[in-house]
């Protein structure tokens, strides 16, 4: 993968991108910039290995329906100052593509915060936007359905791969993608760890 040919892309569609080696860096660095905000969390196996819910909650208020109550977190973290969430796929040529079940984090990422962070492993990196949606549909979307035990295709059978299921259990009911910042250059920071994070 091409972090070189990512940074310069996402660059350039507007985006505010740093890359750190390593996560303790990263989750440092995030950790020093916000203080006193509120922060909404979107559903992200990479936040939870970062352990940014911790770091963040010593000098913020943080809203996570994975670690308190969900109706309620749900509720806050849409009206949060700063929204946080990763990435199921980021292409090189410069987008940024997640799918979601119940809509929170997708319908987060578009409108409403005045900051959105988005944090992810150079794992996530696909070449193109073609490569990024494929890798979001057949890697990233089955392998969270399967952390969910849900009763889908792409949980339950082999080779992993998405089969477009009509299951009530379907996870991928939005697909969206930024193809440029939503709100205002400058607002939108990309965040990218090399190391292997999240799916
Ligand atoms: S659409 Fe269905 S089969 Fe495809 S990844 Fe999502 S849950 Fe799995």
């Amino acid at each position: 993968m091409q972090l070189d040919t990512a940074v310069k892309n996402l660059t350039n569609h507007g985006f505010s991108v740093r890359v750190f080696k390593t996560q303790q860096e990263a989750v440092s660095a995030i950790s020093q910039e916000l203080s006193g905000r509120t922060i909404g969390f979107g559903g992200s196996v990479t936040l939870q290995e970062l352990g940014l819910f911790e770091a963040l909650s010593a000098n913020n208020t943080v809203y996570w329906h994975w670690k308190q109550s969900p109706a309620e977190a749900l509720e806050k973290a849409v009206t949060a100052q700063i929204y946080m969430t990763s990435a199921n796929a980021i292409s090189e040529t410069g987008e940024i593509i997640n799918i979601d079940g119940t809509g929170n984090r997708v319908a987060a990422m578009l409108y409403g915060h005045e900051a959105l962070y988005i944090i992810a492993g150079t794992n996530k990196l696909a070449p193109d936007l073609p490569s990024a949606m494929e890798r979001a549909r057949n890697i990233a979307a089955p392998l969270n359905a399967r952390r969910l035990s849900c009763k889908t295709p792409c949980a339950m059978s082999e080779p992993m791969r998405c089969h477009d299921c009509g299951s009530p259990d379907r996870i991928c009911n939005g697909f969206v993608t930024l193809a440029r910042p939503c709100g205002g250059i400058g607002k939108t920071h990309v965040i990218l760890i090399e190391e292997n994070l999240g799916y």
